[in-house]
Parts: structure tokens; C-alpha cells; sequence
């Protein structure tokens, strides 16, 4: 990962540069930000730049040897600790070289920019909290003392340092204190508060600034995302990349879900392309479980909000644009003759769906339900 690849910072990424420089890079560093910042992908670009054998003035090469180690996050010079704990194949005494595999996994997966609850998600922990421990703090002692293997220096991220407890940190204090030459330790927390004075007190400070909205708009960008979206993810993101990604993934589901949603009930409410609405329901039916869960409750949504268009609480509707002006054409077929059997057909579905359901038979049933209601919602405007 090189500098080039961090979002923002452009300002931090130029002082560890010139520091570097200026051969004045301080041996134990801790870099401060929430989550979502980037401090972690920051430390890795860091330590590329670091370790590179061909650098450049303000970033690594990307392509010599050394470089091409950090594409997988296993450089033997680059060493990560972060907190782990017992799962379905770590049965006892968890550390993090026991999980190494895994960390680089879902290192290449988000490109360094990880969440700890997706961490602990990824290593299966369960509802157990995870530690930065004893058998660490006795690994990153050993491996101080031997000698870098290639590179220039050696480099310990140690992440989420405040999950290391007391005794750990005890044992580590040394190590921060005076690590041997060309030793580079990066601590790095989201918790400056939680993190022991002692430690706090031996480490220079790094602090990682929240990212503004132009700099997220431009990544979802150059991610795939188009204008709008991305600058109004970026706006709800409040400075973190992970919640600009979420917010966006969210926003991505909920159009699909009305897309095919306005398909379905047009497919419904002039029912003579039956090759089509079948189509429709093999390919809804592919969706994955979640996915169709989220698909029906939003069918669910537009109905209860058909209904409060059609007593007057509009305001109450919490869509714009084209899926209000869809919400609004679809109230007018809703009413006391439908409105009911409408409720229950996406409830029944929701149930079905979670238990397993035939999903190809249940929405080609469900269509012709859909048809027959809509159409004894015509019939009730028509006598009335
Ligand atoms: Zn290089």
C-alpha cells in the first residue's frame, strides 16, 4: 500500500516523509484516530515507504521486492500484533501470530481500512472481546532482538494498543522505551483515554484527522459510485471512509430494492407479459436470503406508506424523488379493498423466506395474488 493510496492526509503523509528526510523518525509512534480515518492503512504505507530499496522523495516504489511483499501484507520485516481471542481453530492461548493468516485476508480484502467489530466478526470470536496479551507482548520481545531479515529496518504495528491490558503493557514499556536501532514501533488506538499513561508517555504522538467530504466524494468516485450518491454518502459519513462505504452500500440495496420493486408491480398491474413477470420472480427468487428479506420489507414500506399518503400524512413518508412519486401512483390502487391482504401477503412471504420457502414458487404465487388485489382495488375505485 502506498502513500498514493491513502485517503486524504495529505498533510500528515508529507511530515513522516520529511521526518524520514530528515533522518529524525521518531522509534515509537502512536497513531491517534477514529475509526475510519485510516490510521492502520497509513502505518502500512508508512513501513512500505520505510522498507522500500528504491523509494521515492515522497513515497515507496510499489514495485521493488520489498513493495511487491506489502501487496500481501507479509513483508518479514513488517510485524502486526492486534488483538485476537479463542475461536472455532485458535482453542486456547489466542495471539495474534496464530491468526496472521486471517489479518492478511482481511487486510487485502478492505485494502487496510477494517473496523475492530469486523475483525472480531472475521475471526469468528463469537461475543468475546479481544486482547492484545501476554503471549504478545513475549513475541514482540523476541522478535525486537533478532536482526531485521532484508530491510533496512524492522516495523511492529501493534493495533488497537488500548486493548493491551496492564501486564502486557508492563512487559512491553522497555521495548518502547528504547527499542534497538532501526526499530520502528507504531502503536496505533482509537482510544487515547484507554490507553495506559505509561504507554501514552514513551510514544510520539501521530494524530490522524478526520477525512473531509471531498476527499470521500472523490474516492467512492473512483470506486464506481456516481456524483450524487457518493457526496451525499460522503456528507453522512462524519469524516470515516468505513461509514462513507456502509451508508453508500445501504443506499446501493435500497434502490435495487425499489427498482425491482416499481418492476414487479408494473409487471402486475397490466399482467398480458407473463414470460416476463416469471423471469422476474426466477430472478428475485436467486437473490441471497438477506437480500430477499430486504427486497419484501421494502415491498412492506411502500404499502404502509401508500396508506399514509392516502390519509393525508405525505409528510410522514420518508422518500423523494422518483420512489415518492412511485409511492404516490401506487397508493391510488391501494385501499379498504386491498390494503389488508396486501400487509399480509409480504409478512407471509417474510415468514416463508426465513424458513427456507420454494422462493421461484412463492413469488410466482405471490405475483398472481398481487395481480388479483390490484385489481380488486380497481374494481372499489371504480364502484365508489
Ligand atoms: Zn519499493
Amino acid at each position: 500500500m502506498q502513500f498514493k493510496s491513502i485517503i486524504g492526509q495529505k498533510e500528515l503523509i508529507s511530515n513522516l516523509t520529511t521526518s524520514f528526510k530528515e533522518n529524525r523518525v521518531a522509534h515509537t509512534q502512536l497513531f491517534l484516530g477514529d475509526e475510519g480515518y485510516g490510521a492502520l492503512p497509513l502505518a502500512i504505507a508508512y513501513s512500505q515507504f520505510l522498507l522500500c530499496t528504491n523509494k521515492q522523495s515522497d513515497d515507496s516504489c510499489g514495485v521493488c521486492p520489498s513493495c511487491k511483499k506489502f501487496d500481501k501484507y507479509a513483508h518479514p520485516d513488517l510485524h502486526f500484533y492486534f488483538p485476537t481471542a479463542t475461536n472455532q481453530t485458535i482453542k486456547k492461548n489466542p495471539k495474534s501470530s496464530l491468526a496472521l493468516d486471517v489479518w492478511r485476508n482481511y487486510l487485502i480484502e478492505n485494502n487496510a481500512y477494517i473496523t475492530l467489530n469486523g475483525w472480531l466478526d472475521k475471526l469468528g470470536v463469537g461475543n468475546k472481546q479481544g486482547y492484545l496479551r501476554k503471549d504478545d507482548a513475549n513475541e514482540i520481545i523476541g522478535k525486537v532482538a533478532l536482526k531485521a531479515f532484508e530491510g533496512s529496518h524492522k516495523v511492529f504495528i501493534i493495533w488497537m494498543a488500548d486493548k493491551m491490558n496492564e501486564p502486557t503493557a508492563n512487559k512491553l514499556l522497555k521495548t518502547f522505551e528504547e527499542p534497538p536501532e532501526n526499530t520502528i514501533i507504531i502503536l496505533i488506538t482509537e482510544k487515547y483515554e484507554q490507553l495506559l499513561p505509561t504507554v501514552r508517555s514513551r510514544a510520539q504522538l501521530v494524530k490522524v484527522q478526520k477525512l473531509s467530504i471531498d476527499e470521500i466524494t472523490q474516492k467512492l468516485i473512483e470506486v464506481g459510485i456516481d456524483n450524487e450518491h457518493a457526496h451525499k454518502s460522503a456528507s453522512l459519513a462524519n469524516g470515516s471512509w468505513n461509514n462513507a462505504s456502509e451508508i453508500t452500500e445501504e443506499s446501493e440495496d435500497e434502490n435495487s430494492n425499489f427498482i425491482n420493486f416499481r418492476k414487479w408491480l408494473r409487471l402486475c398491474y397490466q399482467p398480458k407479459d407473463y414470460d416476463e413477470l416469471l423471469k422476474f420472480n426466477q430472478e428475485i427468487s436467486k437473490l441471497g436470503r438477506e437480500k430477499q428479506k430486504s427486497f419484501l420489507n421494502y415491498g412492506l414500506e411502500i404499502i404502509h406508506n401508500s396508506i399514509l399518503s392516502n390519509h393525508n400524512q405525505s409528510e410522514n413518508i420518508k422518500k423523494a424523488g422518483d420512489e415518492l412519486n412511485f409511492t404516490k401512483n401506487f397508493s391510488k390502487f391501494i385501499n379498504e379493498a386491498n390494503q389488508r391482504d396486501m400487509y399480509k401477503l409480504f409478512n407471509e412471504a417474510i415468514y416463508h423466506i426465513e424458513r427456507n420457502a420454494h422462493a421461484g414458487i412463492m413469488y410466482s404465487d405471490m405475483s398472481f395474488k398481487i395481480i388479483d388485489l390490484i385489481l380488486s382495488g380497481r374494481k372499489h375505485i371504480a364502484n365508489n
